[in-house]
């Protein structure tokens, strides 16, 4: 552990205690105010300070502490970022299958594989097909939706472009936070997204910038960070994270979230993916990273980044449910359910409401994220507030159908 955060830990504990927020505090507690207090003073000490002076050896200190000491810090860095009952249930809709030109050595969409992995090519959905799945994922819990096409970019492709733009303002007028991942995008695409209400776009990193020219050689590291600011400087959310599992080391995780910490600002939603090898692809041999290799990249992450979402996507339910909830313990605090994960299995609605409320845990409605509701144009966040409660009895009433 850095000697910096340790310190900051420690006065941040002493400043709980002095508001009779923790421990044995003779004081009554005043829970509501108080809890929203802390929070609030906490996350502005935790995030003001490591987003701006992590190194990677002190990266690497906190990944390499302890595992239940890394942890147990971990989840007091969450308690005070974010509401320690919540996990977002979102949805990814793959709208464009295959026949990609990137050579991504995960991935199956790619057309370098489709031979060996028997993967065929099809064309973008069609909006009223993706609208109907964005229904159901809503009627069925999630709060976020996002669509992901296979292309390295969407150059040539204006009328598909426009075709997603309405797929965008489709799901958004749905109330649902909208995520699109689509490659790298210039910052004119980025603005037309934005404007039709597009909430976040994912691009990863993957890994860290030493490792990463053994996954990919089609597109460089500094590109997907040119795609990273075009978004940046639209206003909107940044998704972007990394795979465990591609064959990296422990420092490359470290350097992952290092750089993630680097950027001017910190993305608001951290995916992590355990891999899942697919057969035909060049890492169909590797083997599955350990559950504690996993939890060490979620706490650290968790730490070095307090205010991001931290998103356990594929992969997850190659771990046991215990092991889930050991990562919610981590620091992650959304999943992906629904029927499918773009080319991976992941577990359903029922399944993942059942699992949540074993734990006590519960879904995170939309634009509940404080860092994600910052970047949103106000009015529309007013419109979309007046419609959640216009609509909270009909809402219900579907989600009491779809759960009976
Ligand atoms: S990960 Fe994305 S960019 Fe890479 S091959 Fe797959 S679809 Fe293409």
């Amino acid at each position: 552990m850095s000697a910096a955060p340790r310190t900051l830990l420690t006065t941040l504990c002493g400043a709980v205690r002095s508001r009779g927020g923790l421990a044995h505090s003779p004081r009554p507690r005043t829970a509501p105010a108080n809890a929203l207090q802390i929070r609030s003073l906490a996350s502005a000490v935790e995030a003001a300070a490591p987003g701006k002076g992590w190194t990677r050896e002190e990266v690497q200190q906190v990944y390499d502490s302890p595992l239940m000491e890394l942890i147990f810090r971990a989840a007091s860095v969450h308690r005070l970022n974010h509401p320690p009952d919540q996990v977002q249930l979102c949805t990814l809709l793959n709208i464009k299958t295959g026949g990609c030109s990137e050579d991504c050595k995960y991935c199956a969409q790619s057309s370098r594989y489709a031979d060996q992995v028997g993967l065929k090519a099809e064309k973008l959905t069609d909006v009223e097909t993706v609208l109907a799945e964005a229904r159901k994922a809503k009627a069925n819990g999630s709060t976020r939706f996002c669509m992901g096409a296979a292309w390295r970019d969407m150059n040539g492709r204006k009328r598909g472009f426009e075709r997603i733009l309405k797929m965008v303002e489709g799901v958004r007028a749905m109330d649902m936070e909208v995520c699109t991942t689509l490659g790298m995008l210039s910052p004119e695409q980025a603005q037309q997204l934005k404007q039709a209400g597009l909430t976040a776009y994912n691009h990863n990193l993957d890994t860290s910038r030493e490792f990463y020219p053994s996954v990919i050689t089609t597109r460089k590291y500094d590109e997907r960070l040119e795609t990273i600011e075009a978004v940046r400087a639209a206003g909107l959310s940044v998704c972007s994270g990394g795979i465990v599992g591609l064959g990296e080391k422990d420092g490359d995780r470290v350097g992952l979230i290092y750089e993630m910490s680097q950027l001017p600002e910190p993305p608001e939603s951290f995916p992590v993916n355990a891999l899942v090898a697919i057969k035909g692809t060049p890492l169909e041999g590797n083997q599955q990273v350990t559950i504690q290799e996993l939890l060490r990249t979620i706490a650290t992450a968790r730490i070095v980044l307090p205010t991001s979402i931290i998103r356990f996507a594929a992969g997850r339910i190659e771990y046991s449910e215990t092991e889930q909830a050991m990562a919610f313990m981590a620091g992650a605090n959304a999943i992906f359910t629904g029927e499918r994960m773009l080319t991976t299995p992941t577990s359903g609605w029922d399944e993942d409401h059942a699992m949540l409320g074993r734990w006590g845990l519960k879904g995170m409605g939309s634009f509940e994220s404080t860092t994600v509701r910052m970047k949103e144009n106000q009015s529309a966040l007013e419109a979309t507030e007046a419609r959640k409660a216009g609509s909270g009895d009909q809402a219900s009433a579907a989600q009491a159908e779809v759960s009976a």
